[in-house]
């Protein structure tokens, strides 16, 4: 069988302070019919990026509230993962689609995957392209197959698309973080909308004094006394870490004394990530005070949060973004937080009120020496981003969407729960 990812052990009755009492109700209402169903989630890696962090407080949660629930990870090697970066890339807009021999790889890959799987499940849970065509080996499935979309697809590469379509097509569902991301020449049979959310409880989101922050980043060489601009990202393009490079240049033009750190981790579906961050290091240009950091410096969770919390701006300024969960991240800090106006961060940021959203390293630039030249208004807007936050992006939410769709799928009546559907083709 496909690996298994241990998550540990989560609470519901943790999240009491933290979620209204209507929607902890509304949680254990919905959970009561799927007593004991058996649900696998699929993903390429359960390391680096948003869907790992997504799962690693999640499919505890569905185990706590009474799901039989697995996380399992795929098998590939360095061949398919460059194949699934050019998918995934594709499906965000680039222009490089697949050749023959790559779309063979794709689904001899899944197809390896498949054999090492057993569809013994009520829900498969199928994350982003990497696993997206083992449902094509599994035709008379009694499970309820669901496709779990993470990425931006609201300018795909129609040739790439179109390769994975006839897969998509077989899934129940496919969930998407907002309507623009519909594929619509995809007869898909049904889809979804919900965002995604973070876990306020993990050592990345707990609460961390700035003392205790300032401690962490001291570590890096961080220098306390002056200000520090931060991006927390994987070394991707459409992360833009070049850009922020530039931004941060002419920030320095006017506050000499600004520092950058940029903190990434290298997910191992990510063979571009070393190519990307060779390129970010070679930008830098060997300032000493760009801090390009990663992993491989020891940066976990609880350096991820001390960055964010000790930092004057959180900045992310992505080209293209599924949802962009370091922005809820920063925001749930109540960091006054700067990202690019792409893919899911709009959501999230309402521009002059919570957060500052750019289109250039020339707006970003300008929205981090507003940061430093007013902290007070800063401040105000970042408390503002985690009241947002705190309203629609935590994970008892999430929970309650999932729920409700195993309800629905079901065939069971959903009360006063809402989904938000979009019509198919
Ligand atoms: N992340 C991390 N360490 C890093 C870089 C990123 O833990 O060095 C985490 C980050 O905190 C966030 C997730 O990875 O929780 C990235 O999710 P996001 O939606 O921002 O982007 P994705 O990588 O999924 O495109």
């Amino acid at each position: 069988m496909l690996q298994l990812v241990n998550v540990g052990h989560k609470s519901l009755a943790d999240y009491a302070s933290l979620a209204s009492r209507g929607l902890m109700s509304e949680i254990r209402r919905l959970a009561e019919p799927l007593q004991g169903k058996r649900v696998v989630h699929l993903s390429a890696t359960a390391f680096g990026g948003g869907v790992a962090e997504i799962n690693y407080a999640l499919v505890p949660l569905m185990a706590d509230v009474g799901l039989d629930v697995e996380w399992r990870i795929i098998q590939g090697d360095d061949e398919f993962f460059g194949v699934t970066k050019t998918i995934h890339n594709a499906l965000q807009g680039d222009p490089q689609g697949l050749s023959r021999e790559q779309e063979a790889t794709f689904q001899r890959y899944n197809a390896l995957n498949a054999q090492q799987f057993d569809d013994d499940y009520d829900y498969v849970i199928v994350h982003d392209p990497q696993p997206a065509a083992m449902v094509d080996q599994f035709p008379d499935s009694d499970a309820h197959w669901i496709w779990r979309c993470h990425i931006d697809l609201s300018t795909p590469n129609e040739s790439v698309l179109t390769f994975l379509a006839p897969s998509l097509e077989r899934y129940e569902a496919a969930i998407f973080h907002m309507p623009e991301y519909v594929p619509r020449h995809v007869a898909l049979k049904q889809a979804v909308i919900w965002p995604p959310a973070i876990d306020p409880l993990t050592p990345k989101n707990m609460a961390l004094s700035a003392d205790d922050a300032s401690y962490v980043v001291d570590q890096f060489g961080i220098h306390l006394e002056r200000p520090l601009l931060t991006q927390i990202s994987r070394f991707d393009p459409w992360k833009d870490p070049l850009g922020v490079i530039d931004a941060y240049r002419l920030v320095l033009q006017t506050h000499p004394d600004v520092q950058l750190a940029l903190v990434g981790s290298m997910a191992h579906d990510d063979p571009e990530g070393w190519d990307y961050y060779n390129r970010t290091v070679a930008h830098a240009s060997g300032d000493p005070d760009i801090f390009i950091l990663s992993n491989l410096n020891n940066i976990g969770s609880v350096e991820v949060n001390a960055f964010q919390v000790h930092s004057a701006g959180v900045i992310q300024k992505s080209i293209r973004e599924g949802f962009g969960l370091t922005v809820t991240e920063g925001l749930w800090k109540a960091r006054p937080t700067v990202a690019g106006r792409a893919g899911g961060i709009p959501a999230q940021i309402r521009d002059g009120e919570t957060g500052w959203l750019v289109d250039s390293p020339e707006e970003c630039a300008d929205a981090c020496r507003e940061i430093l030249d007013d902290p007070t208004g800063a401040a105000a807007r970042g408390r503002r981003g985690k009241e947002d936050v705190r309203m629609r992006f935590l994970m008892p939410r999430l929970l309650r969407d999932w729920l409700a769709l195993f309800n629905q799928l079901a065939g069971n009546d959903l009360g006063e729960t809402a989904l938000e559907t979009v019509a198919a083709v």
